[in-house]
Formats: C-alpha cells, sequence, structure tokens
C-alpha cells in the first residue's frame, strides 16, 4: 500500500508556512514503514530537533480507480480516520531551501501514526466534519472539512491522475493551522467530534 498526504490544504496553515495557497493539489508520498499503528509510541529520531505535528484527516481507498472523474471520487473511499503527518521541520526548511526532495523530512519510519477508522456513512456531510488534537491534553489544531481548500472528491480524482489508487491505500487530506512541536514525554490524542480515535505518547 502507500500513502499518499496532501499538502497546504487549510489556508490558515499555508499562511503559518508562509506558503501560497496553490491553485492544485500539491502532494507528497510516505512508504508503509511510516505507519504507526494501535497507539504504538512514536520515538524521537536523533536525525531531527524539530518534529512537528500535523493533525490530519485520512481517507481509506476501497477500490482500484485511475483517472477517476471528480463526480465518482466518493466511491472510492469508503472510510475516514486520523493521523498524524510528522515534519521534521529543521530538515524541511533545509530541503525547501535548496530545492531539494522532502522526502527526509517526511517520509521517515514513523511519521504517519494512524487511529481508528469510522465509515463515511456515519457522517452527515462530509463537508462539514470537525477535528482535532490534543498534546498532553490542551487543545493545539483545530480543523475543519469546510476550510478545505480542496475537497476529499477533488483530492482523490486530482491524485488518481498520476497513481493508480488501490485498496488499501491511505490519503492524508491535509493540517489545519497550529501546527508546533513535540517532546519526549508529550501525549498526543487526536479527536474526531468529540471521540478520540488516536492516543499515543513520544518517546
Ligand atoms: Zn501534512
Amino acid at each position: 500500500m502507500k500513502i499518499i498526504c496532501i499538502g497546504r490544504n487549510y489556508a490558515e496553515h499555508a499562511k503559518e508556512m508562509n506558503a501560497a495557497v496553490p491553485s492544485e493539489p500539491v502532494f507528497f508520498l510516505k512508504p508503509d514503514t511510516a505507519l504507526i499503528k494501535d497507539n504504538q509510541p512514536f520515538y524521537y529520531p536523533d536525525f531531527s530537533k524539530e518534529i512537528h505535528h500535523e493533525v490530519e484527516l485520512v481517507l481509506k481507498i476501497n477500490k482500484a480507480g485511475k483517472n477517476i472523474a471528480p463526480e465518482f471520487a466518493h466511491k472510492y473511499y469508503d472510510e475516514i480516520g486520523i493521523g498524524i503527518d510528522f515534519t521534521a521541520r529543521d530538515i524541511q526548511a533545509k530541503c525547501k531551501e535548496k530545492g531539494l526532495p522532502w522526502e527526509k523530512a517526511k517520509a521517515f519510519d514513523g511519521s504517519a501514526p494512524i487511529g481508528d477508522f469510522v465509515n463515511k456513512n456515519e457522517f452527515k456531510n462530509l463537508n462539514d466534519i470537525s477535528f482535532h488534537l490534543t498534546v498532553n491534553d490542551k487543545t493545539v489544531q483545530r480543523g475543519n472539512t469546510k476550510d478545505l481548500l480542496f475537497s476529499f472528491d477533488t483530492v482523490v480524482a486530482y491524485v488518481s491522475k498520476f497513481f493508480t489508487l488501490k485498496t488499501g491505500d491511505l490519503i492524508y487530506t491535509g493540517t489545519p493551522e497550529g501546527v508546533g512541536p513535540v517532546i519526549v514525554g508529550d501525549k498526543l490524542s487526536a479527536f474526531i467530534g468529540d471521540k478520540k480515535m488516536l492516543e499515543f505518547e513520544i518517546k
């Protein structure tokens, strides 16, 4: 399986990164070795001194598709979850400066904790899903899909122009504003609505 992550999909986050709001979706990949499942801890890597949390809603692809039309995109994902797109911000800054690829900063082992999923039919409106992240019980990021620059369907259709989507692939749909550093000992919890879907510790 593969993990596709959408960058700058919330305008306020693009702003806090001093990045332009994109005119088409920006995306990158992580390998399956980035996943952390079952609330297992994240081990702070020794190659970075500035690991940032980015909480994101995640789509789970449920059938293979290529060149999917936007109006049919909803048929290609059936579950929605929540995860963290951990980013080595210090390394990313160097990569950006030199125009190098981002993988070292974004795709390292453990950079994609993933929580529970719910069937998308349980949501009344996919364009009004609220979610948030707490660090040590304090809310640090809060988002709602009504603020997405590119909707779930737009993202699925766009990505499928370049990559065949396969069952089990995950799409991290972008982070709202409020990204920030984590330190060893922090306890992170991610919620969809009021429901805790992911909880783990930084070790
Ligand atoms: Zn992200």
